[in-house]
């Protein structure tokens, strides 16, 4: 499937729905070679514009879902239209949903200590049949790191879900991608902290208002400076629109 890509202060982002991209994420799984797909809502694109890494890692990423109302919005501001927004937390679900009939083996890396493992019990409480081969939190030094990639080679993933916080998942996983050897790597945020109940979503009228921001920054008082990232996005945006 040859995917149209939309570009957003330099990003290239996907445009596609939530089916196309489980579609493409179950493609890869088939292929087996080590993917790396992000999540890019205006925060993450607003950080690209300035941490060249980050910018590069995504615009070599192998997908790149359209994450939030302001990305959704950008795309149709430039001109082109995405069907719809594909939230990562969502698209981590829906592929959790398939993953026991397709004998999937899933990791979870990330977050703070035993959160991972709240979210795995979660999981299978949701997905029953499903296969979380290994959890670790998202807090390790440099020796850590030896155990832990050994440990995800050794667990043989079909996907790795990894939750340290944007740019460090993307650099990370950029950084390991290829010694990992796991067909399907995507980094997703807080999700980890939002299956085990330690960080709640929106309420799905604040989603569909396109208010998931505002509620995260709200219940995050040490996000509030974050906030500050979507103005500055709409801003930039309108002024690159040539
Ligand atoms: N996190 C982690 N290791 C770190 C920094 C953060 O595991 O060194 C975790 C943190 O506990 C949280 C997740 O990364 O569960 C995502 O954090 P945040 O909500 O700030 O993510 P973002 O909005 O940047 O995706």
């Amino acid at each position: 499937m040859s995917l149209e890509k939309v570009e957003i202060l330099g990003v290239q982002v996907n445009s596609l729905t939530m089916a196309e991209a489980v579609d493409t994420v179950e493609g890869f799984i088939e292929q087996g070679n080590s993917t790396l797909i992000a999540t890019a809502n205006a925060e993450m694109i607003m950080r690209a514009t300035y941490d060249e890494e980050l910018c590069h890692i995504l615009n070599s990423a192998d997908l790149v879902v359209p994450d939030g109302a302001g990305t959704v919005w950008a795309a149709g501001y430039l001109g082109h239209p995405m069907p719809e927004r594909v939230a990562g937390y969502d698209l981590a679900q829906e592929l959790m949903k398939v993953a026991p009939t397709r004998k999937q083996k899933i990791y979870f890396f990330g977050s703070a200590p035993g959160v991972a493992d709240k979210a795995k019990t979660k999981a299978e409480e949701w997905y029953p049949g499903i296969n979380i081969v290994g959890t670790r939190n998202g807090y390790f030094s440099a020796e850590d790191e030896v155990e832990i990639i050994k440990d995800i080679k050794e667990k043989q993933p079909d996907i790795l879900l990894v939750a340290l916080g944007v740019p460090k998942q993307e650099k990370w996983l950029y950084a390991h991608l290829k010694e990992l050897n796991v067909p399907v790597s995507i980094g997703v945020g807080g999700s980890f902290d939002v299956m085990a109940g330690v960080m709640q979503r929106a309420p799905l009228w604040m989603q569909k208002a396109k208010l998931e921001w505002l509620f995260r920054g709200l219940k995050q008082p040490s996000r509030i400076g974050r906030l500050m990232a979507l103005p500055k996005f709409v801003l930039k945006v309108m002024a690159s629109k040539k």
